[in-house]
């Protein structure tokens, strides 16, 4: 009988490859191990085993593998699952989805390796100087890679040399796969056996008398390994004793120390300073925390919306720490994990080692493992936090799963595929290991606050701050007024300029919010009206003043700023509306006394950049931060007591359906960040419309009424929840193509769908990357079933694509889109 295993690439492929394997292989293989094969010319890919059975393919004549990489399987049933369910839901391949979940160190790589041609006498007098270079090169060493080649030759390009080597058969090529997971082994040092017995070292130690260096080496290992009863890091006992390696290295040579080398995990947390929880849950909490618990009997998610600083994060603790006490595992999620190295450590405080951090800032190595760790189930796993990406770990015993901030759009991933809803998918998740799920919000998203009212969710609430903190006062300053009595000093107005004197003198710190990063969004010419644009996107260039560039915020491409308009040529540039970097600058002219500090993309770049912002202002070493969205996101800062934002406007006037859900929600959070001890914490909001409903929302802390009114503006107008969305991107460098292949599409989906097809409309930015951009929107009323339409879809797709004019437009699925 012959056997054959179907298994999934990492790449953008519909279906599942099937190779022949031999009956022993058969027996081996499980689904989810990983195995090499080969793919296309001579290439080597990882491929992901999904099934084994004896049905040879009809198409094809089925290849051999190459081998197979894993003892036991790298990905579980349930993950295998669940990825599958992302696949379909999402509109994207099987592939795309492995290539997303699995750290890049497990897809191997293939890589060209030369080897010498045993069977051949070489004349090497035939050969050239270079080649003549590899050839003996190859004596000594048996193979090479084309990047030892460049190197030995020092010439880029190699291939013609090895291709007449390979034509005068003085050489072999072979395809070798590596794997980029290296362990981190460290250098650790015990006595040896002849040493093991005290009388023995003691005999040794005599005779070292006239050795002081080596006797100190030996007495400090011998105190170190009495203290940790193991091999002791080489590093440390340097360290300790004051030793040279020298010294170390000549006791490992006379055999007193034997060296070892040890395997140690990249990600260690030092110094923890383990506190015991020594504060119990508030009445409020409490109750909260019981509600949450009915919720988790009753087998349903749970919503837990409580207010800023009510204390949700020690909620979360208690039900993570029931949740170990069980034996399960935890995953913490979080929209951007870079921003909660407070969370972390509040984490780390309360489950000490048990706590593993997963996020893409972290290297592959780093990754992989986290990865294994939780793969095995061990301690220092249990509780893992991380951004949407650790939803695709390999959990095998999930016990909770927190969603916090879930009301994040950030949640969903843009680009690439999948294009997936990390709450959703969370939901899914939890729901295949049978097992809790919490989503936690201190505005909840409009979806989630009805599911939890029609009873889909389960609700607790918590309205008032922990410790009978007073919310924060909000006020609206018309800025409109202001600028007409000319009481604005540049975007301050004297109001917001008053409160900032006082909150100052009383040594309070203060929080700006500023909606824009950069200094200026464009710089325009007051002569001709032009501004610089991207030559590859469809905006208009963002002026940074610190590197006096121009730069683009959706491809990166940047430029100098000139002294004189491109279009004209005369000197009258000028700026136009405003960003961080300005609202920074002119702090520094109001308040030369204060230390401004300033946290936005361009100041957080580094791995640590968040980090070292927040805590400069934990330490008070700076008085106004500044700052874009991200400083909305749940950090918890003691001696707060303002908070001030240059301009709602800009977000109430964002061309999104979503537009006023979301500046309620941000602005609530920005607010949220004042006065979180016993003062009550002032927040200050510019505008030019202070009689908007939202800001009058936000300033009354009326949730429901804003989630009642949304909500049926949204059923008017068949928005999301009322229907859900599903958007298609048509992409093409050829701009009259993409429109007509736009046209064509949207016209056979009408056919299906009929007026529920919105489009073709290009997007606002339409033109991003050299490409041109087109959308089509199909609704789906709730209720619909998403797979049949999705399905329909798929079917016109197939015609697009048998059209030879429509070849190079790619179509991309973005479902739910938000
Ligand atoms: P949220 O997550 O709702 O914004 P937090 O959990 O951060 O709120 O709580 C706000 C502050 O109150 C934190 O500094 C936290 O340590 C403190 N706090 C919350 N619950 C308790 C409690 N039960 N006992 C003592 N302090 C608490
Ligand atoms: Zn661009």
């Amino acid at each position: 009988m012959e056997y054959f295993v179907d298994v999934a690439l990492a790449i953008p492929l519909e279906k599942l490859f099937t190779y022949s394997i031999s009956k022993e292989e058969a027996d081996f293989i499980k689904p989810g191990m990983r195995i090499a094969v080969p793919f296309g010319k001579k290439k080597i890919y990882t491929a992901i085993a999904i099934q084994v059975h004896t049905n040879p393919p009809t198409a094809y004549e089925a290849k051999s593998i190459e081998l197979i990489l894993d003892e036991t399987p790298l990905i579980n049933t349930i993950q295998l699952e669940h990825w599958q369910w992302l696949a379909n839901y999402y509109m994207c391949t099987f592939g795309e989805v492995v290539k997303a979940a699995l750290p890049k160190a497990f897809l191997l790589e293939s890589e060209t390796i030369i080897m010498p041609n045993s069977e051949i006498a070489v004349n090497e007098s035939e050969l050239t100087d270079n080649e003549f270079l590899i050839y003996e090169a190859l004596e000594n060493q048996n193979s090479l890679s084309i990047q030892d080649i460049i190197q030995i030759t020092d010439r880029k390009q190699v291939l013609p040399i090895v291709n007449s080597l390979l034509a005068k058969n003085v050489i072999q090529v072979h395809e070798r796969i590596y794997e980029e997971y290296k362990p981190k082994m460290i250098r650790h040092v015990k006595f040896s056996s002849l040493y093991a017995s005290d009388e023995a070292l003691q005999d040794f130690l005599d005779e070292l008398s006239r050795a002081p260096k080596q006797r100190e080496a030996v007495l400090h290992l011998f105190q170190l390994q009495a203290g940790k009863g193991n091999a002791i890091k080489v590093s440390e006992l340097v360290q300790k004793s004051g030793c040279s390696s020298a010294i170390i290295k000549s006791l490992i040579d006379k055999n007193v120390f034997e060296e070892l080398q040890i395997r140690t995990d990249r990600v260690v947390f030092n110094q923890i300073n383990f506190k015991s929880r020594e504060f119990e849950l508030s009445a409020h909490q409490l109750q909260a925390f019981n509600t949450i618990k009915e919720g988790f009997k009753a087998n349903k998610p749970v919503l837990l919306y409580g207010v800023t600083s009510s204390g949700k994060t020690e909620v979360y603790f208690e039900l993570i720490a029931e949740a170990i006490n069980r034996g399960e595992q935890v995953l913490y999620l979080l929209p951007e994990i870079a921003l909660t190295s407070q969370l972390i450590n509040r984490l780390q405080e309360h489950f000490g080692e048990k706590v593993a951090v997963y996020h893409s800032k972290y290297s592959v190595n780093e990754r992989v493992e986290v990865w294994n760790n939780v793969l095995h189930q061990k301690q220092k796993a249990q509780i893992t936090i991380g951004a949407r990406s650790s939803l695709f770990l390999p959990f095998s015993n999930l016990g909770l799963l927190i969603v916090d901030e879930e009301h994040e759009s950030s949640f969903k991933q843009f680009d690439p595929a999948p294009r997936y809803h990390a709450r959703d998918a969370a939901l899914v998740l939890a729901k295949l290991h049978k097992a809790q799920c919490l989503l936690g919000s201190a505005t909840p998203s409009i979806e989630s606050y009805k599911n939890a009212k029609d009873g889909k969710y389960h609700l607790a609430k918590m309205t008032e701050r922990f410790g009978n903190v007073l919310m924060p006062k909000i006020e609206l300053i018309d800025i409109k007024e202001a600028t007409r009595k000319k009481k604005m000093k540049g975007h301050f107005s004297e109001l917001l300029l008053e409160h900032m004197w006082n909150a100052l003198n009383e040594k309070e710190q203060l929080i700006l919010f500023q909606n824009r990063r950069g200094f200026a969004p464009v710089v325009e010419c007051t002569t001709c009206g032009h501004s610089e644009r991207c030559p590859n996107c469809d905006v208009s260039l963002t002026y940074h003043q610190y590197k006096k560039q121009l730069r683009c915020h959706y491809c990166g491409y940047h430029e100098l700023l000139g002294v004189s308009c491109k279009a004209c040529g005369n000197n009258t540039l000028e700026t136009q509306g405003f960003g961080t970097e300005q609202i920074e600058q002119e702090l520094q002219n109001l308040f030369p006394e204060a230390k401004t500090g300033r946290m936005d993309l361009d100041t957080t770049r580094s791995k640590y950049g968040y980090q070292k912002i927040i805590k400069a202002f934990e330490n008070h070493e700076i008085d106004i931060l500044v700052g874009t969205q991200m400083i909305t996101k749940g950090l918890d800062f003691r001696n707060v007591g303002m908070v001030g934002i240059m301009n709602a406007d800009t977000l109430l006037n964002f061309p999104d359906y979503r537009a006023h859900e979301k500046s309620y929600q941000l602005l609530t959070q920005v607010a949220g960040r004042a006065g979180r001890t016993e003062k009550q914490g002032k927040v200050f909001i510019q505008t030019y419309n202070p009689f908007h409903k939202i800001l009058q929302q936000v300033s009354t802390n009326s949730f429901e009424e804003m989630f009642n009114e949304q909500l049926y503006e949204r059923e008017q107008f068949l928005y999301p929840p009322k229907v859900r969305i599903l958007k298609i991107t048509l992409k093409s460098k050829d701009y009259n193509r993409l429109n007509e292949g736009a046209i064509w599409l949207a016209k056979s989906l009408r056919t299906v769908f009929g007026s529920w097809v919105l489009g073709p409309e290009p997007p606002v930015v339409s033109r991003i990357k050299r490409d041109y951009l087109n959308n089509i929107i199909i609704k789906i009323p709730a209720g619909n079933s998403v797979s049949k339409a999705k399905k329909s879809i798929k079917k016109v797709q197939n015609s697009f694509d048998a059209i030879g004019v429509f070849k190079n437009i790619r179509l991309v699925y973005n479902v739910d889109h938000i």
